[in-house]
């Protein structure tokens, strides 16, 4: 059994564990600012915590930290990393670099359970969940870390199904204690299940994406088996709910979008179009549209550009604000679980 990551704790944890050690509760905050501010490696680094602390930490703890094993890097700058977890796993991880703007992509589980048509991590089937820790490794242990300016929950596995080491790594990221990372700078992205929708609201302050990529039942149902638990007419339903709750004292800033991947000739039609911005127009919200790069094995291809530019300018002219996100890594198929499955095979 791998020890528990300290990565992922908080002050007051860490201090009760300097506590049983022997130590006074304030090495516990010491201990996190190392791990945090100073991003320290390894228990050893951290200079002013006292040997036998260290020692006794050492027994029942790791630090967490984890270098990656493979990295491809595409023709456009983006990198997509392979992380190694405390079990044993591998996940991937991209860093997508944009001008002043760095994006780095996390995942938070090992392979998924949902089952989209479209993600080869979906047909890899669900192996683990990862810990806080190793969720935050992948940020803290990036060789770009120092450059990021953006975070997304857009890897692989669904958020909401590993929900409380999500939001556990989102409090550290954003902590004053911990990376001190502003919320409007992080996203998280859902399919939307109904078992955690509503605290991911609730409970953080991160931006959300839901997944819609279809605003029919049936055919959002055959791209996205999610669908049939909890339909996407309810998740709007659900939003508009909760979204309006924290109005009016609503930070304004905080956003809610609709991931909407475009493929060509399946969900790009007028009759799409018409349906979205109908079922969208009651919130405050904005879409963003993504070309469907093609996966290995899968009948579904990339749409044409005229079609992707007529959805977004019908929508816009309906009043749902819409962008049109740029294809990176395309080469590399960032982000699809690829790499991992490659991996494997190695
Ligand atoms: S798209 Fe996301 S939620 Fe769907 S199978 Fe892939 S990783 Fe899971």
């Amino acid at each position: 059994m791998p020890l528990p990551s300290l990565l992922g704790l908080t002050p007051d944890e860490l201090s009760a564990l300097c506590v049983a050690a022997g130590a006074k509760p304030f090495v516990g905050r010491q201990v996190a600012q190392w791990l945090y501010t100073k991003a320290a490696p390894a228990l050893d680094a951290m200079t002013n915590v006292p040997a036998r602390v260290r020692t006794a930490l050492a027994d029942t703890h790791e630090v967490g930290r984890r270098a990656h094993r493979l990295v491809q890097e595409s023709a456009d700058g983006t990198r997509k990393y392979l992380f190694p977890t405390a079990t044993g796993h591998t996940v991937e991880t991209v860093y997508i670099p944009d001008g002043a703007r760095a994006t780095l992509c996390v995942s938070c589980q090992v392979g998924c359970k949902m089952g989209c048509a479209f993600c080869m991590t979906g047909r890899q089937g669900y192996e683990a969940s990862l810990s806080a820790g190793d969720i935050l490794n992948q940020v803290m242990s990036l060789p770009e870390r120092e450059r990021l300016t953006n975070i997304v929950f857009m890897g692989q596995g669904e958020p909401l199904d590993n929900l409380d080491n999500v939001l556990r790594a989102a409090e550290v990221l954003t902590a004053p204690w911990g990376l001190g990372w502003s919320p409007r700078r992080i996203t998280i992205s859902t399919v939307g299940l109904r078992s955690g929708l509503q605290r991911l609201v609730d409970e953080c302050k991160c931006h959300v994406a839901v997944s819609l990529h279809n605003p029919f039942a049936d055919e959002r149902a055959a791209l996205m088996p999610a669908e049939r638990a909890y339909p996407v007419r309810e998740i709007v339903d659900a939003l508009q709910t909760a979204w309006g709750r924290t109005t009016p004292g609503r930070d304004m800033q905080r956003r809610l979008s609709f991931e909407y991947i475009v493929f060509g000739g399946v969900n790009d039609t007028p009759r799409h179009a018409r349906a979205l911005a109908s079922l969208l127009s009651r919130l405050d919200c904005r879409v963003n549209l993504i070309r469907f790069h093609a996966i290995p094995g899968s009948p579904l291809r990339s749409p044409s550009e005229a079609d992707v530019l007529r959805l977004r300018d019908y929508l816009t002219q309906h009043g749902v604000y819409t962008t049109v996100r740029a294809s990176r890594g395309e080469d590399i198929r960032a982000a699809c679980g690829l790499l991992n499955t490659e991996a494997r095979n190695l």
